[in-house]
């Protein structure tokens, strides 16, 4: 099928971009197009006008400090995943980014897009909920920050208004003594997860385990982000704690059936993903090594 008609501007700054955007409210960016151009070509999107962002070459950065990754509109999947200060702050971006579609998807899409699209199979939306990230988006009112945990409202529902560009993800650094690790289980490589789990395991001075969140894709119409740390008291990934802490989030969920799988099979996955990745990022906080470097 082919997109309804519509127009096409390619502003060459933000502000213009900004401008157009307030003047049609029917408008809508377009970043990567890995999303949106599909939607566009079975006319499930139906913009009057295409504001792309291509051309504003600033908002292609990835620039990382002590406090984070700042990740710009512009920058593509394969950009972050590629980037060693970032995988070096904040490993869980690159462990995540591996798992997103397929190599030629991430060198177009970019990571803001995935985030802003709000696609609840996604990677990026569960991580940066979980990692408390926050975006920065303008309108020509104003800039203001989005905390993840504000951002997702439905399934590719997001709380940004139609007026407003997405300029900006930041995503905190990983703490010290902290280890991430993300897994998920699809029909095949590079399709969206029918289950997804990403943790977040922090220990103590001497190794015990201190906090466990984990963020579940593909079985909420939002990211769903759980702290599991009620079920390691004594400080260890034992196998009794792992299931203690899989028996939790299995309960808590309530996935829907498909296609793909039955509402009990997800909960299956939840809990077996559940247990893979607290071990695997409990691991690596005790090991205080992040994963992911070479490659
Ligand atoms: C075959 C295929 C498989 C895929 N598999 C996966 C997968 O397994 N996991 C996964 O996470 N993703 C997957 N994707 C999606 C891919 O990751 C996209 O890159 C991502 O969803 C959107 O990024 P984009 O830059 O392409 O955004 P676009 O397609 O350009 O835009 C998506 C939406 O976000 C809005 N938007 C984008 N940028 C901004 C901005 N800066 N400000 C305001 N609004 C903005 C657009 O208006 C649009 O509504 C897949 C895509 C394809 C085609």
């Amino acid at each position: 099928m082919k997109p309804a008609p519509f127009s096409y501007v390619r502003p060459a700054t933000v502000d213009e971009a900004l401008a157009v955007l307030a003047a049609d409210p029917h408008a809508k960016v377009l970043a990567g197009g890995q999303s949106l151009v599909p939607l566009l070509s079975m006319r499930l999107a139906q913009p009057s006008t295409l504001v792309d962002i291509n051309g504003l070459a600033a908002l292609a950065s990835v620039r990382t400090d002590e406090s984070g990754v700042r990740i710009g509109a512009l920058a593509r999947h394969r950009q972050v995943e590629a980037d060693a200060d970032a995988w070096r702050a904040q490993p869980l971006l690159r462990q995540a980014l591996r798992l997103v579609a397929h190599p030629t998807i991430r060198n177009r899409g970019t990571t803001l897009g995935s985030v802003v699209h709000a696609d609840p199979a996604a990677e990026m939306p569960a991580v940066v909920a979980l990692l408390g990230a926050h975006v920065v988006a303008a309108s020509v009112a104003g800039r203001r920050e989005v905390a993840a945990a504000d951002l997702f409202v439905g399934p590719l529902e997001s709380s940004l208004r139609p007026d407003e560009l997405a300029l900006e993800l930041v995503v905190p650094a990983c703490p010290p003594r902290t280890g991430t690790a993300i897994d998920e289980v699809a029909r095949r490589h590079g399709d969206y997860a029918m289950c997804g789990v990403a943790a977040v395991v922090s220990v103590g001075p001497s190794g015990a385990i201190e906090t466990v969140r984990a963020a579940y894709l593909a079985v909420s119409p939002t990211p769903h982000v759980l702290d599991l740390s009620e079920a390691f008291v004594d400080g260890t990934a034992s196998e009794r704690n792992l299931d203690a802490a899989a028996e939790i989030a299995s309960g808590a969920l309530d996935p829907d059936s498909d296609i793909h799988g039955t509402a009990d099979y997800r909960r299956h996955l939840a809990g077996v993903l559940t247990r893979r990745v607290v071990r695997d990022a409990s691991a690596r906080a005790a090991a205080a090594e992040p994963e992911g470097a070479a490659r």
